[in-house]
């Protein structure tokens, strides 16, 4: 009995630890915590560029959201990365009218222009790889989190870029674990190509952050990343 107690006593010694001051992530109710990266505070797109140059993004800036502006190009963040999480806030328009990929098309894509997280109007639909939430024309979300059109959604993002020997060969797939609106919709889903082209090179570097001008009035705000 009493060498129990030791061995406890023991234990307790080895895994507790803590109390030690540490600057905190949070100082009150705001919503960023504050080792992120902020890519948009509802002001400017002085983080952005236009992709494949060094023009300012052409898309408009107005009461806190940035919208595409159809014609002006994709943006991309200036700084680039490899494995992060992303948390971004977008809004699709109404398009009764419309059908499939015409209704309200955009997407999120890591490494530049490779591996695309579809955004689109989805709405009480059954998902296909090419709905909201879709690894593009790869894998459907596992369920239809959408909120109708007009209304601002989540996504919540961990990516992990693909992996290479020093031969170049890949050893690992890009993975991603996807919360929109706050529901699982990919868990460590692996990315195993480009989602705009399978049979595309992969990236062995850090690439940026890109938002797709589809030619729609999708809107983003609120958008942070932290490299992992
Ligand atoms: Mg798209």
């Amino acid at each position: 009995m009493k060498g129990l107690v030791v061995v406890f006593g023991l234990a307790a010694m080895v895994t507790l630890s803590g109390g030690v001051a540490a600057e905190p992530l949070f100082l009150g109710a705001e919503l960023t915590p504050r080792d992120a990266v902020v890519l948009f505070d509802g002001k400017d797109l002085s983080q952005w560029v236009k992709c494949g140059t060094d023009q300012p993004a052409g898309w408009k800036v107005e009461n806190g959201y940035t919208q595409v502006v159809p014609g002006t190009g994709d943006i991309c963040t200036k700084r680039s990365f490899s494995d992060c999480q992303l948390h971004i806030e977008f809004r699709v328009p109404l398009m009764p009218e419309a059908r499939g990929q015409a209704r309200g098309n955009s997407g999120v894509f890591f490494m530049g222009w490779t591996y695309e997280i579809q955004v689109l109007d989805s709405y009480g639909l059954q998902p296909g790889n090419g709905d909201c939430g879709a690894i593009y024309s790869i894998t459907p979300p596992m369920v239809n989190a959408a909120r109708p059109p007009e209304q601002w959604q989540t996504f919540d993002m961990v990516f992990h870029a693909p992996k290479f020997d020093d031969k170049g060969k890949k050893t690992a797939n890009a993975r991603i674990t996807v919360l929109w609106n706050g529901v699982l919709i990919h868990d460590d889903a692996q990315i195993p190509s480009p989602t705009p082209d399978h049979s595309a090179a992969e990236p062995t570097g850090p690439g940026p952050i890109e938002l797709q001008d589809h030619g729609y009035l999708v809107r983003y705000r609120n958008m942070w990343v932290r490299p992992l």
